[in-house]
């Protein structure tokens, strides 16, 4: 059984100092890390919050992505694909089924459509040129309804490579908007032929 929250805390402080600060260690050490470790320190551990605060969406008559569903790149009859702008990698993607589903609580179908979903994605964000991977992250604790995140890797800046990619993300000046946007529209383009879908909401598809 996993440690309750104040065990957690108890354990986690173990390691830190007088200000509650855990030492640097492991990722900021990592050479891909976007921070020096020299004059960088940890925030203090702060106590647990319990009850935890409700997430964004947590009553679907109130939740943005439920409101926001005829926005998109790319629709099927049970996802929608969006692209995320302001973003300093080269293309972020966004998945989100149509109703209001967490991932937990994905009925099977979906879940099986989301699996084939995510690979056709990777493999055409990875099928455009100048782009190394495209890393899938799903997180969660933001927003309640179910939103998987594709980021793409700028070929070569390997230094990008790994966990710390939405982190150098948000370092980054902002990618231009043109060629986001034309690239998402690659992709969108290639999920219709791969898989089916429709580019518009409402839009018909050519395999309905
Ligand atoms: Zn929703």
């Amino acid at each position: 059984m996993a440690l309750r929250p104040d065990e957690f805390h108890d354990h986690a402080l173990t390691a830190a100092d007088g200000e509650r600060r855990l030492p640097l260690a492991r990722m900021t050490g990592w050479d891909i890390s976007p921070f020096e470790p020299d004059g960088l320190r940890v925030a203090p551990l702060r106590p647990p919050v319990l009850p935890e605060p409700p997430r964004h969406g947590e009553d679907p008559s109130d939740c943005d992505a439920c409101r926001d569903r005829g926005e998109g790149i790319w629709f099927n009859d049970h996802w929608r694909l969006t692209r995320i702008t302001g973003v300093g990698v080269p293309l972020v993607l966004m998945l989100y089924p149509l109703e209001h589903h967490d991932m937990a609580d994905l009925p099977d179908e979906l879940a099986a459509e989301l699996g084939v979903l995510s690979a056709h994605i990777v493999r055409h964000v990875q099928g455009l040129p100048h782009i190394s991977r495209a890393h899938v992250y799903r997180i969660g604790d933001g927003a309640a309804h179910l939103h998987i995140w594709f980021f793409a890797r700028p070929e070569g800046q390997t230094q990008l490579r790994g966990s710390w990619l939405p982190v150098w993300d948000d370092l980054l000046p902002e990618y231009p908007a043109q060629a986001a946007e034309a690239d998402a529209a690659v992709v969108a383009d290639a999920l219709v032929a791969s898989v089916g879908g429709r580019r518009s909401a409402t839009g018909a598809s050519p395999r309905d």
